[in-house]
């Protein structure tokens, strides 16, 4: 048993002439600890993918499993379980609440969550602890993305799903943010999704699924990359 299952997915949006396959049969299988990039231009199904894998859709046919439990079935209640408890969001534009300091950010995460870590633990880890009483205006992108990857820890998730992490930092930073993944995924055998259209990021996977309308084209995986300064775009 894989930890991730997805097998046979089928997304598709309205109905009769202005239905939309967004996702066509789609299989492929995830272990602990990968670092999966999943590559597509835009209209691909990225987000629609992002979105069945983080329990905030469901699908139209097929099956998900996660740990052998059928993610698929859940009704939306069971979905916004499966969402707090299992899954840490790090998002393009961070999506932090600006009235809130950077550690009061990640406890109102880790405050909705049965067994949280520690926060300012997690604000160690992406070294910013220094930084804790800093409100979100008064850090940068790339500080603010690094308390987005505290908050999404703290819940000590199964699965760090990310959305175009790097896509509103430059190059030099967004290498930074990617070698804190690597970091966390070599630390805590976290497995870390990263969704995006930047093809620069295809080298940095141990697992790179490239998909292009509504269909994988590419499932194939890679040797851990020992020097991420290397990657450029
Ligand atoms: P990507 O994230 O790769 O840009 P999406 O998953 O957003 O791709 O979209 C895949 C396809 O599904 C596109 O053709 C898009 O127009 C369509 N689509 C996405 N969401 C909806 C929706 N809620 N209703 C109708 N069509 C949608």
């Amino acid at each position: 048993m894989s930890f991730i299952e997805i097998e046979n997915v089928s997304k598709i949006y309205g109905e009769g002439a202005t239905e939309v396959k967004a996702l066509d049969n789609v299989s492929f299988k995830i272990e602990k600890g990968e670092i999966v990039v999943i590559l597509g231009a835009s209209g691909a199904g990225k987000s629609t993918l992002l979105n069945i894998l983080g329990g905030m859709d469901n699908l139209t046919s097929g099956s998900y499993k996660m740990d052998g439990e059928e993610v698929g079935n859940y009704n939306s209640k069971e979905l916004e379980n499966f969402r707090r408890n299992n899954i840490g969001f790090v998002f393009q534009f961070y999506n932090l609440m600006n009235n809130l300091t950077a550690l009061e950010n990640v406890e109102i995460a880790a405050s909705l969550v049965k067994n949280p870590l520690s926060s300012i633990d997690m604000l160690e880890k992406v070294d910013l602890a220094k930084r804790k009483n800093n409100y979100p205006g008064e850090l940068s992108g790339g500080e603010q993305q690094r308390v987005s990857i505290a908050r999404a820890l703290v819940k000590n998730p199964k699965l760090l799903l990310c959305d175009e992490p790097t896509g509103a930092l430059d190059s030099k930073t967004g290498i930074s943010i990617i070698k804190l993944l690597y970091e966390i995924s070599r630390e805590e055998n976290t497995t870390v999704i990263i969704v995006t259209h930047n093809s620069s990021l295809k080298d940095i996977a141990t697992h790179l699924i490239r998909i292009a309308d509504g269909k994988i084209i590419e499932n194939t995986y890679q040797e851990k990359k020992e020097n991420v300064d290397e990657i450029k775009w």
